[in-house]
């Protein structure tokens, strides 16, 4: 048994919309011990729909469809679903009453007759309720190339979906999906997607689990499924043991929550002073819930000037070394602990690009400042990409430069 999802919609494959409902259906699966199989993206025509079909079937035994349930008349799913599987379509009584309620509810006057094309459900199929919109959800079973296919129809407003998914679909597919797997995972901070494969795979080569990595500005997520938990747990380890200091626990797959959790372990506070990521550190740690018990704040001393006379930076050093130097670095970590009274502080300066970089110090080079305590330490980056990524990784290499000393 596995499982496919459909998403439609011409908008999906625009790229206007994304496929959210696909990511959310995975996810949910995963967390539930299951997974997808394989997603497909089709647009609102029935031709579109059917092909996406008959390659979902030739792997899968329950499809889930999702979008184009609306009465408008790029809505097709259904129709194209059921002529498809030769499925007759009646008009159910409950769906009607719903329809006409939820019209009602919403409008004034009499209920249009194309809304009613809501009211239609295969022979034999079940009605997923929506309480969140006027479109139902259905499943039916069918017999296809010799096999018992559950198949799922899904509004695809993911206001929608994603509570029908969890309340509905989910259990459902359960049903069917026997095999269990275990997925956990953990950050390999600071650490490329193609340096974290060449650092696990000896230590994974005999272990029974299937790898999934995502590389994020941070470093790299590493997650491992296999049939059992144990297995699992152990394959994680021995993955942690061979990415070394830069691995974090296993399930902590967030640099910033991690981080925030260490300074409460270690009762320490902090504040930030940021030329060129610009506040990116102080909005990291803010998209935290409840850091406010150590995050101070921070300043963005963007302007010479500033880093003078906020930071308390010695006009000496801004004129010897330059702004962009691990000496004006260490000054503004050391600034914005004077001025806070945080007892840690990270600093950033550098050229994010795309111009203002020379022979000395290219587009990419950062400096970061991380002092805890009484000691504080510099590091020079020489980061690539564009001014976003640039700034991206200055931010997550600094957070996990914190890490360190604190560990
Ligand atoms: P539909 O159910 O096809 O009428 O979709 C209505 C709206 O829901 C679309 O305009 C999209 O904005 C959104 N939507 C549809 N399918 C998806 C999907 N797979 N993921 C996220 N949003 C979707
Ligand atoms: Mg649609």
């Amino acid at each position: 048994m596995s499982i496919a999802m459909i998403s439609t919609g011409t908008e999906l494959l625009r790229g206007t919309a994304l496929d959210t409902d696909g990511a959310f259906l995975g996810r949910e699966l995963v967390s539930r011990g299951c997974a997808l199989d394989c997603r497909f993206v089709a647009g609102d025509a029935p031709e579109d729909i059917c092909s996406a079909l008959a390659a979902a079937l030739k792997r899968c035994d329950s499809i889930v469809v999702s979008g184009g349930l609306g009465p408008t008349d790029d809505d097709v799913t259904l129709e194209s679903v059921c002529r498809f599987f030769g499925a007759e379509l009646l008009v159910s009584e409950t769906l009607r009453e719903k329809v006409s309620s939820f019209w009602a509810r919403r409008h004034s006057g009499r209920c249009p007759k194309r809304q009613f094309r809501q009211a239609l459900i295969p022979a034999g199929g079940v009605i997923l309720d929506n309480p969140y919109g006027s479109a139902s959800g259905i499943g039916f079973d069918t017999l296809y190339g010799g096999r018992l296919r559950h198949i799922f129809l899904l509004p695809g407003p993911p206001a929608e979906f994603e509570p029908m998914a969890r309340e509905h679909l989910v259990p459902l597919l359960l049903r069917y999906e026997k095999r269990f797997r275990a997925t956990r995972g953990f950050l390999a901070a600071a650490t490329g997607e193609a340096a974290l494969c060449r650092l696990v795979a000896d230590a994974l080569k005999d272990f029974p689990v299937e790898i999934a990595v995502t590389a994020q500005p941070e470093g790299t997520r590493l997650y491992l499924s296999g049939e059992d938990e144990t297995t699992v747990s152990a394959a994680i380890e021995a993955a942690r043991r061979a990415v070394g200091s830069n691995a974090l626990p296993e399930n902590e797959t967030e640099l910033f929550p991690f981080v925030g959790r260490l300074l409460l372990e270690k009762n320490r506070t902090l504040a930030t002073a940021e030329s060129c990521t610009g506040g990116l550190v102080a909005k990291k740690f803010t998209d935290v819930p409840g850091i406010s018990r150590v995050f101070l704040g921070g300043v963005v001393s963007y302007s010479n000037e500033l880093k003078r006379k906020i930071l308390g930076v010695p006009a000496e050093i801004l004129e010897t070394h330059g702004a962009v130097s691990a000496e004006c670095a260490r000054a503004m970590a050391d600034g914005i602990c004077r001025a806070t009274g945080a007892d840690c502080g990270i600093s950033t300066t550098g050229i994010a690009g795309p111009d203002g970089g020379s022979a000395a110090k290219p587009v990419g080079s950062v400096f970061v400042g991380i002092r805890v305590a009484d000691l504080c330490e510099t590091f020079e980056l020489h980061l690539h990409g564009n001014r976003m990524s640039i700034r991206e990784a200055a931010a997550a290499r600094a957070c996990n430069f914190l890490r360190e000393m604190l560990s």
